[in-house]
């Protein structure tokens, strides 16, 4: 086996669906129709830098428009390709119906290394191929609504943003017409977090049933299991730091672009990624050991494996090798087709990228949501919330005094109780419901087929389904 019989991300998208679809029962022609890629724009265009004019390559593909706005993140990367992006807008057709979130599938991509160019003729770049794609409605808030993937961020949405604004003027909805902005430019909180903050729900959410741990041959919670990150990028770390200090995982392994980090006793997950801002890469870290060729950490003994960069790392060369019983894919498409047949017939648990890493998706959709009513979320109730708390706590304060030493409020009770929700609070709470609503249809699926061995076919089983009935309420 090698990597030359190794299919395009697409196909691997597509054989995917096609297993998934082949256990349904689908009206003739529909799964075709589903399946495919709508339409894929490339546009090639010239921005004038450092004296010379410079032609860029960019892509906006919607995959489905079943439902609109079509939803999906712009990549900047220089492997960035027409195959890719397709196969990427396909994944959050299905990632979207999954959780549940009102929006088509669609993928943006510029070819470009984003550290060749400094901020200024980075938002040249980007503002002028968000000029191409507005031009076509393929950035509107009511079509098109992109977001941050790799290589983008913040920054780059909030030039979108404005740019968008710019072109037009008295559209009220201006803002939805792309997420993932800072908070200052009508982003929401808990957006940059949100992607790591759906793989810690994620494995919550695992863990909370033993069937599911025992088909990955666990046992216990998350507290003291032992994980290995590929990639500690935006999901990854923020992945790795919530479930080292909130669920005590241990996190034994980071893959970075420069090597590998390696540390038994588990790696301080903020400081590794302080180095990482100031060196740029992982080299030279103080208290772990190095390993050059990181690939070869993919392999080592641990319980959970979160490839949080690249699609594709794991593969035909390496799948037999992996010994960690449950992957969880943070990235997306990790895991190329003829990985996952290996895996699965070696009984690995793979927790599929559809579902594992929805949440930026789920977030985003709070941020439009908050952008199409202009208010920002808890802004009415928060303070109606505290003063209903307060009428309890009132009341206990008087039970309090009457029964003397007898009974007293446990300590922090008030201050917790009293304070109403904030923004973060509720993203998170949203967040953490969608994920937890978004597994328990697929568990169901998984446990009650005899047909489904795996999380990923029950993925596409639940979100091809709302599709297909989203397709059938049009009457098409
Ligand atoms: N780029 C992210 C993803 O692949 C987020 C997409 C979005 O928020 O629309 O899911």
């Amino acid at each position: 086996m090698n990597r030359a019989s190794e299919p395009s991300f697409r196909e691997s998208v597509d054989l995917m669906f096609n297993r998934a679809v082949a256990l349904m029962d689908l009206p003739p022609g529909l799964e075709e129709k589903i399946r495919v890629c709508n339409a894929t724009y490339t546009v090639r265009f010239g921005v004038r830098l450092r004296g010379e004019m410079r032609t860029f390559t960019g892509y906006r593909s919607v995959h489905s428009e079943h439902m609109e706005p079509v939803k999906g993140g712009i990549r900047y990367a220089p492997s960035v390709n027409q195959d890719e992006v397709e196969a990427l807008a396909a994944l959050m057709t299905y990632k979207c119906a999954l959780v549940e979130a009102p929006f088509g599938g669609s993928k943006g991509g510029l070819c470009i290394d984003p550290r060749q160019y400094d901020e200024h003729e980075l938002e040249q770049i980007t503002r002028r191929f968000a000029y191409e794609l507005a031009k076509r409605d393929l950035i509107n808030p009511s079509q098109n609504v992109p977001a941050p993937d790799m290589g983008t961020g913040e920054r780059e949405m909030a030039w979108i943003a404005d740019q968008y604004a710019r072109m037009n003027t008295t559209d009220i909805n201006a803002r939805a017409c792309v997420t993932g902005k800072p908070l200052n430019a009508g982003g929401i909180s808990g957006r940059v977090e949100a992607t790591g903050r759906g793989v810690q729900f994620a494995l919550r959410e695992f863990f909370r049933d033993s069937r599911d741990m025992a088909q990955a041959g666990l046992t216990g919670s998350l507290d003291g299991k032992r994980v290995i990150v590929q990639g500690l990028g935006n999901v990854g770390f923020h992945a790795a730091k919530f479930l080292s200090e909130e669920d005590g995982a241990l996190i034994v392994g980071v893959i970075e672009r420069d090597g590998a980090l390696v540390n038994d006793e588990g790696l301080d997950v903020e400081a590794v990624h302080q180095w990482i801002v100031k060196h740029g890469g992982v080299s030279g870290f103080p208290d772990a050991t190095f390993v050059e060729n990181g690939a070869v950490v993919l392999e080592e003994d641990c319980d959970i494996l979160i490839p949080a960069a690249l699609e594709g790392v794991i593969n035909l060369d390496n799948a037999e090798r992996i010994k960690a019983p449950l992957i969880i894919e943070a990235a997306n498409g990790p895991v190329t087709a003829g990985a996952d047949d290996i895996l699965r017939k070696k009984g690995t648990v793979i927790i599929p990228d559809m579902y594992a890493n929805a949440g930026g998706v789920t977030v985003s959709y709070f941020e439009w949501v908050k952008n199409l009513s202009h208010i920002r979320f808890g802004r009415m109730q928060r303070r109606q919330e505290e003063a209903r708390h307060q009428l309890v706590i009132d009341e206990l304060q008087r039970l309090d005094d009457y029964l003397g030493d007898a009974w007293s409020m446990s300590p922090n009770f008030k201050d917790k109780y009293l304070r109403g929700a904030d923004e973060l609070e509720l993203v998170r709470s949203g967040l953490d419901d969608t994920m937890r609503i978004s597994y328990q249809s697929m568990r169901e699926v998984w446990h009650s087929r005899a047909d489904v061995t795996d999380l990923r076919t029950a993925a596409y089983l639940v979100s091809i389904d709302k599709v297909a009935a989203s397709y059938r309420a049009k009457g098409l």
